[in-house]
């Protein structure tokens, strides 16, 4: 199952931290990718100039990918474009972190809708081409959250084990119709995301001793994109430093 010059790649969350880095490891003449964003629009439309100036084909596209109807309305548009893609990495995410005793609701559903609605809302409308297409790659981008928990990180934790969950169950139903499904569970990683965090006291619990970057984890998202990652389906790859 090699990739075609037609084939092309959507990246949710594109616009800037893993998400971006994944699009700056995967860019080839030979794919074109659709990077999204939510308010990161100038950032995208930079990245993607970046891209064409060094002859990868790609573009940014703006939509919320926790609502439902803009999710329907943008991979409409992009079907009737460019057919079914051969890999979607559902990377967009959110936290809101709390005690879950002073958890508002919001930030409940807030996380839940970005992190794991959006997982089908994307996903789902491409599935069929991707059947008919008998090829193809999924890779959620989940976290050690959800494999062994973190004390204020419930509606994360829950978002993401879900993530988790769907991985492993929508990888036996696409096995047979040569689509992989995986999930990259990321540690702490230096990003927008964690730059709040008391960076000293966490990289004493890792092992590595050190937060991830980015394209540590861009470069397992990579892999699970070639060919010679055919087999490999329904797991977690973690990318942690030793973590968990
Ligand atoms: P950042 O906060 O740096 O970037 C988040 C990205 O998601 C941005 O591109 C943002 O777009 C996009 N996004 C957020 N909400 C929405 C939305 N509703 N609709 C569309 N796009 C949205 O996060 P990271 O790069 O750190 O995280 C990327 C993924 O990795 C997330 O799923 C996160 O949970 C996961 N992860 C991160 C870890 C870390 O330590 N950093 C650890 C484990 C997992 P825009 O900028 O345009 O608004």
């Amino acid at each position: 199952m090699s990739e075609t010059p037609r084939d092309w790649i959507l990246v949710t969350g594109g616009s800037r931290g893993i998400g971006r880095a994944i699009v700056e490891a995967i860019a080839t003449p030979q794919r074109h990718l659709v990077l999204t964003y939510l308010r990161g629009r100038e950032a995208a439309e930079q990245l993607v100039d970046t891209l064409r100036a060094a002859d990868c084909s790609a573009e940014a596209l703006g939509f919320d990918v926790g609502d439902s109807s803009e999710c329907a309305q943008a991979t409409e548009q992009l079907r009737t474009r460019l057919g079914a893609p051969y890999g979607i990495v559902n990377n967009a995410g959110v936290h809101r972190d709390g005690l879950m005793v002073w958890m508002k609701p919001d930030d409940w559903r807030d996380v839940l809708r970005t992190n794991l609605d959006s997982f089908f809302y994307v996903t789902q409308p491409f599935l069929k081409g991707m059947l008919a297409n008998r090829r193809g790659r999924i890779i959620n981008i989940t976290s050690t959250a959800g494999q062994v928990g973190n004390a204020g990180q419930v509606n994360y934790a829950a978002s993401k084990a879900g993530l988790i969950g769907a991985t492993r169950a929508l990888a036996k139903e696409v096995a047979p119709r040569g689509i992989t499904v995986n999930a990259v569970a990321p540690g702490f990683v230096d990003t927008d995301m964690t730059a709040d965090l008391p960076a000293d006291r966490l990289k004493s619990m890792i092992p590595a001793g050190r937060f991830g970057q980015a394209r540590e984890v861009a470069a397992v998202v990579s892999f699970l994109l070639t060919e010679g990652a055919g087999y490999v389906t329904g797991q977690v790859i973690g990318v942690n430093g030793g973590l968990a």
